[in-house]
């Protein structure tokens, strides 16, 4: 090894402030290059055609939202939203766990990244991220925030995140569910993981972690959405849960790319928590996704694909290990990606849904209440992948379009988001990425070059002087034609061969969204109300 990497390895930076000490080398910010070199000698993963590192998540190839657990103490006992999504986890537990993984740690050699979230430096958060494993540091070199070097020499460590897949809990003493967990420390500002080697739970780990900050200390809305910016300056959000096609839609050759999946709203502008992106890659074209597929070369990580035996050229149609088949890299492999990634206030927002059922026009324009009403609802189906037991479209509702990764209650953003709306002229539009001509198993998905065109159009002001008619249920706005986009594809109604099972599916999921807002009634307004689906 050359002086210039033994320097690297020397670093005079500590892990005892932690506690951790290891027997074995500690990496401190190793630079791609070097990430894949190790990675590949470690056996992490292969090398493919494009220069791109090869990666498998292990038997966890989504997310695991069951066991991703809060820790209860003064902090957080008031003002966390407990259920379900945020898991109470005992402060003693913690302490218990935290120990065992320490002393996991003391015979492993470790990689170390000093690294930061959100691109507005007023809410930057210092990440320091211990990881067992080479290609998992490199996740986070691309998808965190790069510190320059001299930022590095005085970086100080706001929050860690321990990041050990082969460390695995015993639920009968630990207090997880399974051997698999993420746990958010918000007091002690840890994440620690153990069981899963799935590389996205760091990220939104983080994201939730941002979510409790920002709204609760900063009165900063922080969003589950894409972001990019036309050449005229005018900023377009894309809200949407997993599959709807945040990171799909976003990457357009004629606008800046701002973000794929996590930002912030603040009183100027809109920015990217984030350095990179994660696209899905489940048979991606460069016909169809130029910009990601240009995306994946040296730098870049492709995770649970398979490659053809000896040319090592990747075959994205292949679903043997998952559905969920990702690429991470950084922002700067989108050529007209904006840095530092930030943006004036939007002017247009999108909420993306996968409707499984068919119903909802593949356009629409909302009013206000409507706004509102379907922020809070944020209707999806979910489609096989990302989540660990989703295999085919399942309806969900996850509130602002982000519920799993939410630690306050939904009405704490939907309030904020409501101020937005109140003080900024946007518009804000429903677009259906899912199902068309009937539900899923009938109909068939929404194709993307349709749904590209109906966003340029709303874009670029090709929607606001065509004519509109109410959707009889929904009562959204739909436009009766738009450029590249034949007249009838924008009528779901019109694309069902059963017109009275359109409108009786229709019905139907408006009851469902009548039912899942039950729960927002002592939070919801006249105002809000007024945007619920009639029928
Ligand atoms: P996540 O939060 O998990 O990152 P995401 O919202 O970023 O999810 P994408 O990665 O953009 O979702 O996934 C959308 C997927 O759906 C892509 O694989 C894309 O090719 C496919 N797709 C098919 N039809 C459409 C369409 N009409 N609009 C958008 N995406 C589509
Ligand atoms: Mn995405």
């Amino acid at each position: 090894m050359s002086t210039q990497e033994l320097e690297i390895q020397a670093m005079p930076k500590g892990l005892s402030d932690l506690g951790i000490e290891t027997s074995k080398q500690v990496f401190w910010n190793l630079h791609p290059a070097q990430l894949v070199e190790h990675a590949l000698q470690n056996q992490e993963g292969y090398l493919t055609d494009t220069g791109a590192l090869m990666a498998d998540t292990g038997t966890f190839t989504g997310r695991s939202p069951k066991d991703r657990f809060v820790v209860q103490d003064s902090l957080t006992e008031n003002s966390v939203w407990w259920g379900d999504i945020n898991i109470p986890f005992s402060e003693d537990n913690f302490d218990k766990l935290y120990g065992k993984m320490i002393n996991f740690l003391k015979d492993k050699q470790l990689y170390i990244r000093e690294a930061y979230a959100g691109a507005d430096d007023k809410y930057r958060l210092n990440i320091r991220v211990i990881n067992t494993l080479a290609w998992h540091n490199m996740f986070c070199y691309n998808m965190f925030l790069r510190p320059t070097a001299n930022e590095i020499e005085t970086f100080e460590n706001e929050f860690t995140i321990i990041c050990a897949p082969n460390f695995k809990a015993d639920p009968a003493v630990d207090g997880t569910r399974q051997e698999n967990f993420a746990i958010i420390n918000l007091s002690k500002k840890i994440l620690l993981i153990g069981g899963t080697a799935y590389a996205g739970e760091m990220k939104k780990g983080i994201f939730s972690v941002l979510n409790f900050l920002l709204p609760h200390q900063h009165g900063v809305l922080s969003m589950h959405c894409s972001a990019n910016v036309g050449k005229k300056g005018d900023t377009a959000i894309f809200f949407g849960l997993s599959g709807t096609g945040k990171t799909t839609l976003s990457a357009d050759p004629n606008r800046g790319l701002i973000g794929d999946d996590e930002h912030g709203w603040n009183e100027t502008s809109v920015f990217n928590f984030e350095g990179g992106c994660y696209a899905k890659v489940i048979d991606l074209s460069r016909e169809k996704e130029p910009e990601i597929w240009d995306a994946i070369k040296f730098g870049a990580i492709v995770e649970n694909t398979r490659f053809y035996p000896l040319t090592r050229t990747v075959d994205y149609g292949n679903k043997e290990v998952t559905e969920n088949t990702r690429t991470s890299y950084p922002i700067e492999h989108i050529e007209n990606a904006i840095i530092p990634s930030k943006a004036d206030i939007p002017k247009n927002i999108f909420f993306l849904t996968a409707d499984a059922f068919g119903v909802i026009p593949p356009i629409s324009k909302l009013n206000k209440s409507q706004a509102m009403y379907h922020f809070i609802s944020g209707y999806t189906a979910k489609v096989a992948g990302t989540e660990v037991g989703v295999t085919e479209p399942k309806t969900t509702f996850s509130a602002c379009f982000g519920a799993a990764f939410l630690p306050l209650h939904p009405t704490k953003y939907a309030e904020l988001f409501g101020e937005k709306m109140e003080k900024h002229q946007v518009n804000v539009w429903l677009i259906n990425t899912g199902w068309t001509g009937g539900p899923y198993g009938v109909g068939s998905r929404m194709k993307l070059k349709y749904t590209r065109a109906m966003i340029t159009a709303a874009l670029n002001g090709e929607l606001d002087n065509v004519s509109y008619r109410k959707h009889s249920v929904f009562g959204v706005a739909i436009p009766e034609s738009c450029p590249n986009v034949p007249d009838e594809v924008l009528s779901p109604r019109a694309t069902w061969a059963d017109k009275e099972a359109y409108d009786k599916k229709a019905r139907e999921l408006g009851a469902e969204f009548i039912k899942n807002f039950e729960k927002y009634r002592d939070f919801a307004t006249e105002d809000i109300l007024a945007g619920a689906p009639k029928f």
